[in-house]
């Protein structure tokens, strides 16, 4: 947490020659919070990356004049490059700012979740609770895209919701920029949230409304989480490809594994509900697979479509963003990781289990092209074990 109102306590050093850059005005890029400094040796412009998001690790400055990037090579391509690629273009189009107040406060801890990738977005929410409790002198106030404000918590001060698709918070929109300063002139002290890119410690009940999963519930669903733009087959690098022969055949053919991994589960648990969830509706099931898959998303669906994850004992889908809400809600999850992913492992589920043995036993990651006959047989054991192991593991004896 830095203070960045009434002044920008953030110390930072020239990259060209070493001597302290001296923070002179906000800039709200978007997914950056910036300060624009001026070195005190050589008299350099430079837009430094304050430390909050991705940010916190890698850090980025830019000098616009000489369309210069300073920073660490490792996220180049799709944070440092972005953010000089906006400052170098700023767009003028009007972007709308609309502001929710619930509380009369004069200290804000401005939380930003602007991102361009909705994980992204939806893990720096998950900040707010943590903000809240940690930060008590100060009242948390949210920068939300639209997509995602259905998710932000009661007990926030204020929410800000930019009227803008995700893709598009990448771009610097001066009127953007020129709003929130404006709303900032209302506080007298103004602090910019960590946010954590993977924060921990929180209950996703208090963002989505829905409750996690019972699991003294009798019936139950096991969910396969469909998407259509990456698809469950053997090697990463195939996506999806709508409305062509091929796109055609690979939706079917992830149709069909799906089926034969639900028969297999179903000779072992004949009760469970066996559902389909998630964005996509091409293909169609049989009559005993309940098909809750949706063509597109809005608050209300979303929400819905938490229920569905909450009721079921089991989450199975392949590695993405897709996982995390389903793996937040679900009893376990299974998330099925293509080749060339394990390098993102456990960034896409949503882990709602402190102990860290339940938390092993309930979130699994599988390859991708593992045979169906494992699968079921380790998804089989998840839903059938557990009561089990959990009771052994919390040392409860009856
Ligand atoms: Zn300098």
């Amino acid at each position: 947490v830095i203070q960045i109102k009434p002044t920008i306590e953030y110390q930072s050093l020239c990259p060209y020659c070493s001597e302290p850059l001296q923070p002179l005005s906000l800039l709200w890029q978007g997914i950056h919070v910036c300060s624009e400094s001026k070195c005190v040796g050589c008299e350099a412009n430079i837009v430094v990356d304050l430390p909050t998001g991705h940010a916190l690790y890698w850090p980025y400055q830019a000098d616009v004049q000489k369309k210069a990037l300073f920073g660490d090579d490792a996220a180049r391509s799709w944070f440092g490059d972005p953010l000089l690629a906006s400052l170098l273009k700023p767009l003028e189009d009007p972007v709308r700012l609309e502001v929710e107040k619930f509380a009369e406060v004069k200290k804000a801890l401005i939380l930003n979740c602007l991102d361009s990738w909705y994980g992204h977005a939806l893990l720096k929410l998950l900040n707010a609770e943590s903000d809240a409790l940690n930060n008590p002198q100060a009242s948390v106030v949210v920068i939300i895209p639209k997509a995602l404000r259905w998710l932000v918590p009661k007990g926030v001060a204020e929410i800000w919701t930019v009227d803008l698709p995700l893709a598009k918070t990448n771009y610097f929109y001066k009127d953007l920029n020129r709003k929130i300063q404006h709303e900032c002139e209302r506080f007298d002290r103004i602090f910019l949230s960590t946010v954590f890119p993977h924060p921990r410690d929180f209950d996703i009940s208090r963002f989505t409304r829905v409750p996690r999963h019972d699991f003294s519930r009798g019936t139950f669903r096991v969910t396969f989480v469909w998407r259509e733009d990456r698809l469950w087959i053997t090697s990463y690098g195939m996506k999806g490809r709508r409305s062509s022969p091929l796109g055609d055949l690979l939706l079917r053919w992830q149709n069909a594994k799906v089926r034969l991994l639900f028969r297999q589960i179903r000779k072992q648990v004949p009760h469970a509900v066996f559902t389909v969830a998630g964005l996509g509706t091409s293909t169609q099931f049989p009559s005993w697979i309940h098909d809750c898959r949706l063509s597109d998303f809005s608050d209300q669906t979303e929400r819905e479509i938490c229920e569905i994850y909450s009721e079921s004992r089991l989450v199975i889908g392949i590695h993405g963003s897709n996982m995390l809400l389903p793996s937040a809600h679900a009893g376990h999850a299974i998330d099925l990781i293509p080749q060339g992913h394990w390098g993102n492992f456990a960034q896409d589920v949503i882990y709602q289990e402190s102990d860290p043995r339940l938390a092993a036993f309930r979130y699994r990651y599988l390859p991708a092209n593992m045979g169906l006959r494992s699968l079921s047989d380790i998804a089989v054991g998840m839903i059938g074990d557990y009561p089990y192991y959990q009771r052994q593991m919390m040392n409860e004896v009856h």
